[in-house]
Formats: C-alpha cells, sequence, structure tokens
C-alpha cells in the first residue's frame, strides 16, 4: 500500500539530513506520524526557534545566536588571532573545540571540491577567508578536513589558492581513519592531529 502523500513528503525532507537514510526516514516519519503527545509541535516548536534566533557566523561560519553575529569564538580576546583552522562544516569546530588543543580562529568552508557531484569550494565562503587572509593579519592556515578523495581534492585546490598570499599553510597530521577524518575522531586524534600538523607550504 503507498504511503499517504504527506508522509511521503515528510520522508523525503527528513532523508536529505545527514546519515540518514531512506530506511531511517521512514522510521522517524512513522514515529513522529503516530505520536498522539506533543512531539510533532515540540519538534516544530524547536525548529521554528532555531529559524528565528540561529544564524552562522559571517566571519567563520560558525552557528551562533543571531544577537552574536561574529560569533563568541571570533570575537574572544583570548585568542590566537594570527592562525585560521579551516574545517569543511560548523559540526567540526564544535569537536575541535572540545578537543580543546587548539585557541587559533575559524573558517567553515561548507563543502568542499566535489567534481563527481558537479560542486566546487563554495565561492562565498572562499572569498571570505581570502578576505580574511589579506585584512586580518593571519599568518598560519591549517586544513582540517576529513580523509576522503574529494577532502583531499579540497586542500589541493585550498594550497594553490593560497599559493599568492604570504600566509604558511598545514595539514592536519591524519593518523585519522581513511574515509572518516575530523567528523570522526576522538578529541585525543584531534589533539595529536592539531600538534603535529605537517606544512604543505610556506609563504
Ligand atoms: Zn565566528
Amino acid at each position: 500500500m503507498p504511503l499517504p502523500d504527506p508522509l511521503a513528503a515528510l520522508i523525503k525532507v527528513l532523508a536529505r539530513l545527514p546519515g540518514v537514510g531512506r530506511r531511517s526516514a521512514e522510521r522517524m516519519a512513522v514515529r513522529l506520524a503516530r505520536d498522539t503527545g506533543t512531539f510533532k509541535h515540540d519538534l516544530v516548536d524547536a525548529l521554528r526557534t532555531v529559524e528565528d534566533h540561529v544564524s552562522g557566523c559571517a566571519s567563520c561560519g560558525n552557528l551562533t545566536l543571531k544577537t552574536e553575529n561574529p560569533c563568541t569564538l571570533c570575537t574572544d580576546p583570548r585568542r590566537d588571532r594570527t592562525v585560521v583552522c579551516v574545517v569543511e562544516d560548523p559540526g567540526d569546530i564544535t569537536l575541535i573545540e572540545k578537543a580543546g588543543a587548539y585557541r587559533g580562529l575559524y573558517h567553515a568552508m561548507m563543502g568542499k571540491l566535489s567534481p563527481m557531484r558537479g560542486e566546487g569550494v563554495p565561492t562565498l565562503r572562499l572569498q571570505t577567508l581570502l578576505k580574511r587572509i589579506d585584512e586580518e593579519g593571519i599568518q598560519e592556515i591549517i586544513l582540517a578536513l576529513n580523509a576522503d578523495v574529494e577532502s583531499d581534492a579540497t586542500a589541493s585546490y585550498l594550497s594553490e589558492v593560497l599559493a599568492g598570499r604570504e600566509v604558511r599553510v598545514s595539514r592536519l597530521a591524519l593518523g585519522l581513519p581513511a574515509g572518516g577524518g575530523v567528523s570522526y575522531a576522538d578529541p585525543i586524534t584531534l589533539s595529536r592531529a592539531i600538534e603535529g600538523r605537517r606544512p604543505l607550504r610556506s609563504p
């Protein structure tokens, strides 16, 4: 029996979440649909509150309150403003912060180079990064990208783009599992990877 259209539509939306396949999306949708309590309303309320109050930091891309933009990481005077850690996704910033071994600034690219999917490095985020390097006295860029083919391509591309700038570029020393990376590493592995970062190029 085919699913009612509204349920099929919900499954389609849920399946767009990272790490959620069709089967998981179906289970979530059915769980939501059969709930007779406040679950659906709670979820709608929580989503609306996020929509109303949370945005990406205009500088680093970290998720922040709309009333705190630039975010508290960008404005913290105790952080080292000469080094910027480049990550693929704002979620990676949270993971590196939890590891506690890094005191510089961040820059989330919001994606990566993916010729297979016809996607390039997001232009706007790249331009913001170059502007920050040119205007904010940044001396080192640490590429904290994941450990897969697309992330490798992204690292090479960024390294080339940054070649004309007075900035050191290094990449995390990845003892990280192949196909994994920042998003899957435990705090100790991440801390070691940051400390043991290897230079890709010097200015
Ligand atoms: Zn920020």
